[in-house]
């Protein structure tokens, strides 16, 4: 098949090259995302493939099928940015990539929670430029601190884990709880007292209507003082202005982000010689107690060959049976 592959970077193309070494199909790298401005670009293709920040709204999905496109595939887990009912309504479908190493994610949210709390951003800066100094660097021990995980699927699980290697108690909120989560000793609660409870609250669940902006100033008031806030889902379960007045209240104790809400201006590029126009974005880095990475969690040699694997196995199940190995469906928005 012809397939188009938006917001692509180099390490994509070498991964997904490797997994189609064959060439059984015809991969197309375009370094632009999907909008309604590029999607022309998709002219004679039967998929496109897209990741976390394309727009795939009625309108470019329309203009895909007009096109001819009768498939898109993800390279991500996450499946927010696509509009599920148009896609079903058009006849596209959707397949996307729904676990691929939840370690990544994981810890890389275990690296932010103990960088954050040992200050090891400052302590790098610092030491390099000769400041031996510890004031401003307390942290406290993880031990024994209580852990609040919202959402214990693949991740949140793996995370779970970790957390409870360090001696943590992990409560958790979940509608579906996990078995496994359980038998590790966690225990799951309310969203309302895991807030009140936690020391660390770390965010898990996936991005729907009904998580939209789950953690905006309700929430964040219900937080136990000085507690640190950790989010490596998607950026818009936080309402990222209700984020920094509890910051400029002192309320929240820190925050660490590998995921903001406008972040498809930002993220993936390198945006170093120019001004940072989104003033709620430039305002978080500011603040000494808020470490942000640009959503790299995912980003590891094992993550990014699975990606890869299974993108070509959704394409593969899609030219034999008209289906991709692992579909997105409208139910799953429910
Ligand atoms: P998953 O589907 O395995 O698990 C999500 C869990 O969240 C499920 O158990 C579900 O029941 C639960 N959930 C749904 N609504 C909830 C709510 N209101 N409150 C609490 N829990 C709720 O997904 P996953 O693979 O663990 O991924 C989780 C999210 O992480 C993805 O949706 C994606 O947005 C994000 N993610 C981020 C990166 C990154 O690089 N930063 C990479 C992959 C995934």
């Amino acid at each position: 098949m012809r397939v188009v592959v938006y917001s692509t970077r180099a390490y994509d193309e070498e991964f997904l090259a490797r997994a189609n070494a064959d060439g059984r199909h015809e991969l197309v790298f375009l370094e632009a995302r999907l909008d309604a401005t590029t999607a022309g670009a998709a002219a004679g293709a039967q998929a496109v493939c897209g990741f976390v920040n394309d727009r795939l709204d009625g309108a470019v999905l329309a203009r895909l099928r007009d096109l001819g496109v009768g498939l898109v595939v993800l390279r991500c887990a996450g499946f927010n940015h696509v509009d599920l009912e148009a896609a079903a309504r058009l006849g596209i479908a959707v397949g996307r990539v729904p676990a691929y190493s939840p370690h990544a994610i994981a810890e890389h949210t275990a690296a932010l929670v103990l960088s954050l709390n040992r200050k090891i951003h400052r302590a790098y800066a610092r030491v390099r430029d000769g400041n031996f100094a510890l004031e401003g660097l307390l942290g406290f021990d993880l031990y024994g601190r209580t852990v609040g995980v919202v959402g214990t699927g693949a991740i949140g699980a793996c995370f779970c884990r970790i957390m409870r290697g360090f001696g943590c108690q992990v409560l958790a909120t979940d509608p579906q709880p996990s078995p496994a989560c359980e038998a590790l000793g966690v225990r799951y609660v309310p969203l309302a007292e895991l807030l009140g409870a936690s020391d660390i609250v770390s965010l898990h669940c996936p991005l729907t209507p009904q998580t939209h902006h789950l953690i905006g100033r309700e929430a964040l008031a219900a937080m136990k003082a000085g507690a640190m806030l950790v989010n490596t889902s998607r950026g818009a379960v936080l309402d990222t202005r209700a984020v920094i007045e509890a910051l400029k209240r002192g309320h929240l104790g820190s925050l660490a982000l590998d995921v903001y809400e406008e972040e498809a201006d930002l993220f993936f590029r390198d945006l170093s010689s120019e001004v940072i126009r989104d003033d709620v974005f430039a305002r978080l880095l500011t603040f000494p107690n808020v470490l942000v990475t640009a959503h790299q969690a995912f980003f590891t040699s094992e993550a990014l060959a699975a990606i890869a694997a299974t993108t070509i196995a959704n394409l593969d199940a899609f030219a034999e049976r008209g289906a991709p190995l692992h579909p997105v469906s409208v139910e799953r928005l429910a």
